[in-house]
């Protein structure tokens, strides 16, 4: 039997990245959902070569122009998940690639008809991890985290307690400003900061990476994912990505993971439960060994990453990890449009987070979707303010 996936931002990095593996495969797969925002030129060769039975379109413009394309044809095209029957198809595998908080409710709606869901949407399980495992508690759907450090961990430590483990380190390349003078980081555009040296990555993420807020929102993504003390984690710098993470036991082995830079790697292994041949997907192997003797790691300079102190005060409060990502959304997105500067990223956060308001937010019991959508907006309107403040 064919397994019937559906893959949420089917257009983007991810999305494309486990296309890329699906494709050399697909006498074993039955595409049912793709999706996408407003890429028409990829959304159209999506539906071309992989024939799925439903798209869905989120820019409205694009969604009408593909769905007058395609009025005769078999395939359904949608504007928003929740406009897809409530009878839908169940499903084998759901990759859940959206970018932001856009992919809550669609990773929602789908964890229900799925057995098993690949979550690269590191957004939504930073602010609606309580609802999602609850979720796949009930519906006994397997949660596979895709996110290359969240990979490794896991599988590092299953069969692994709290008790068994010192330390669990993730490691950041240290992104395209590692090495940058810092007299000149009031220059850096986004242009810059997208440019990593390492993974080829969605916009958002890039910029996460250039300032690592990116490890920020892992840390949190970790400690949603794994019931380890918090403070046995920490982030490492490692400029050639190829180890993700490093546990040392208490038994006096430390494990490491390594694999090449390639987010197909986890994403492959996620699919087929690490029982396939890589070689069917990455033609060319580089020499391991070689990659070894390239290993560096050192300590977070933390003037170059001031982003990197907002984490142990607020990451315990429900409400601090939703209100963290909802304003440094609003922070990428006007430092792509050159409205904020890359300098200012890092005080808007802080001041959003030590806003006199956020008390109000600052919910001890578990969100609802709700309480999540409230303390999102109440952030993100905080943060045009502030921003708006700063350009008068
Ligand atoms: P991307 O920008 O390349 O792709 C995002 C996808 O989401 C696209 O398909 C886009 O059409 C869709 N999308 C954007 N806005 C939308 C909206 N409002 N509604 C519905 N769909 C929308 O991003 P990416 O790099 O593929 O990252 C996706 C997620 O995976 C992010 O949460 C990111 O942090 C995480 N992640 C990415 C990588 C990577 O290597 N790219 C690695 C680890 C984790
Ligand atoms: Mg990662």
């Amino acid at each position: 039997m064919k397994k019937k996936i559906a893959i949420l931002g089917s257009t983007g990095s991810i999305g494309q990245a486990s296309l890329k593996i699906i494709k050399n495969n697909l006498k074993e797969f039955n595409i049912f959902l793709l999706s996408g925002n407003s890429n028409q030129i990829l959304i159209n060769a999506q539906i071309k070569k992989y024939k799925p039975k439903v798209f869905v379109i989120n820019n409205f413009a694009v969604y009408k122009q593909i769905k007058k394309k395609y009025k005769n044809k078999k395939i359904k095209i949608y504007n928003k998940f929740s406009h897809i029957p409530l009878s839908l198809t169940k499903l084998d595998i759901t990759i859940s690639a959206i970018v932001g908080i856009a992919g809550l409710e669609p990773t929602i709606q789908f964890i229900k008809k799925s057995k098993k869901i690949l979550l690269a949407n590191k957004e939504t399980i930073i602010c609606g991890w309580h609802i999602i495992r609850n979720l796949c508690k009930k519906t006994k759907t397997k949660i596979i985290p895709i996110d290359s450090e969240h990979f490794s961990i896991d599988q590092l430590t299953k069969n692994f307690q709290d008790k068994d483990i010192e330390k669990i380190y993730i490691t950041a390349s240290g992104g395209p400003f590692l090495n940058r003078s810092l007299k000149s980081f009031k220059r850096i555009k986004a242009s810059d900061a997208v440019k990593h040296p390492k993974w080829k990555m969605g916009k958002k993420i890039s910029i996460d990476s250039s300032n690592l807020m990116n490890k920020v929102l892992e840390l949190i993504e970790a400690y949603r994912l794994f019931p380890f003390n918090p403070k046995k984690y920490e982030i490492v710098i490692h400029p050639q990505s190829l180890v993700h993470a490093i546990i040392i036991f208490k038994n006096g082995q430390t494990k490491f993971l390594y694999h090449e830079t390639d987010m197909r790697i986890p994403i492959a292994n996620a699919i087929y439960e690490n029982n396939f041949d890589i070689q069917n997907i990455l033609k060319r192997r580089k020499d391991i060994l070689k990659n070894f003797e390239k290993f560096k790691f050192k300590r977070v300079d933390k003037k170059r990453f001031p982003i990197v102190t907002l984490l142990p005060k607020y990451f315990n409060k429900n409400s601090g990890p939703i209100i963290l990502n909802a304003s440094n959304e609003v922070l990428v997105s006007k430092f792509i449009d050159g409205k904020v500067s890359f300098k200012s990223i890092y005080p808007t956060l802080k001041a959003v987070l030590g806003d006199k308001d956020f008390k109000k937010y600052a919910i001890k019991r578990s969100p609802s979707i709700n309480d999540i959508y409230k303390i999102d907006r109440w952030a993100r309107n905080k943060t045009i303010k502030l921003i708006e403040k700063k350009n008068r």
